[in-house]
């Protein structure tokens, strides 16, 4: 599903300028769950936007589902994210002005998708929110916005799913939750999973870890030996 060869990528510019990635290859299966970890400034979510084809590597190569994305634009990569990869980010990334339904409805909306408001309806009942469809972003907790998330990123049934430090915004109990909707779609859906987490709870249940330090891979792990 992943395929990443000798990816270095830098970020920033003149002085600021880092090496985020520095020669990193990595190979997800179809349908694998992987933890990425590592201490901060390591470099996992630079790892999981590469993959994600929200950065640009400056060597190396990324296969995603088979396809070479390293070269394509943006406009060609923004389509084919829009279908291969749902993204969930630590801090939600909704839309204030726009009902929960309006957000989960939008990438579909952006691709034209004739059904997308009944689609949309359909994730939010998956994600356990079918009583919240009107509500806005700020009416809602943060479990419940993540949830929206959750349903926006995996509406279009994408066959990719990575998410950043998915429950960093949320209490103990309500980050759990988060954790198994996200493995529930992925045993529903077979898709597969990539997420950054510091929980080593989360990690655990991954089939594999993948240990970040500066900004190379360092150890990859079968989980119990995580
Ligand atoms: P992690 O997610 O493991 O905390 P990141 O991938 O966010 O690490 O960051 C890796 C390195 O890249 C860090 O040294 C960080 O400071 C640097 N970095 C991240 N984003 C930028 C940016 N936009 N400009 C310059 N450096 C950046
Ligand atoms: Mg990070």
């Amino acid at each position: 599903m992943v395929r990443l060869r000798a990816v270095r990528l830098s970020l920033g510019r003149g002085a600021a300028q880092v090496e985020a990635l520095k020669g990193v290859s990595l190979d997800v299966a179809r349908g694998e769950a992987v933890g990425l970890v590592g201490p901060s400034g390591s470099g996992k979510s630079s790892l999981l936007m590469t993959l994600a084809g929200l950065e640009q590597v400056n060597s190396g190569r990324v296969l995603i589902n088979g396809f070479d994305i390293t070269d394509l634009n943006e406009d060609m990569l923004a389509k084919f994210r829009g279908r291969y990869i749902g993204i969930v980010f630590q801090s939600f990334h909704l839309v204030p002005t726009m009902t929960a339904l309006e957000n989960v409805a939008l990438p579909l909306e952006l691709a034209d998708a004739s059904d997308a408001f009944s689609r949309a309806k359909r994730a939010l009942e998956r994600v356990g929110l079918g009583g919240r469809l009107g509500h806005y972003p700020a009416q809602l907790s943060g479990g419940e916005q993540q949830r929206v998330a959750i349903a926006r990123a995996v509406v279009g049934r994408p066959p990719l799913i990575v998410a950043d430090e998915p429950t960093g915004n949320l209490d103990e109990d309500t980050g759990k939750d988060i954790v198994d909707l996200l493995f529930a779609l992925k045993r529903d859906e077979g898709a597969t999973l990539v997420l950054v987490t510091h929980d080593p709870a989360l990690a655990a249940r991954c089939d594999r870890t993948i240990r970040m330090r500066s900004g190379l891979i360092e150890s990859a792990t079968l989980d119990e030996a995580s």
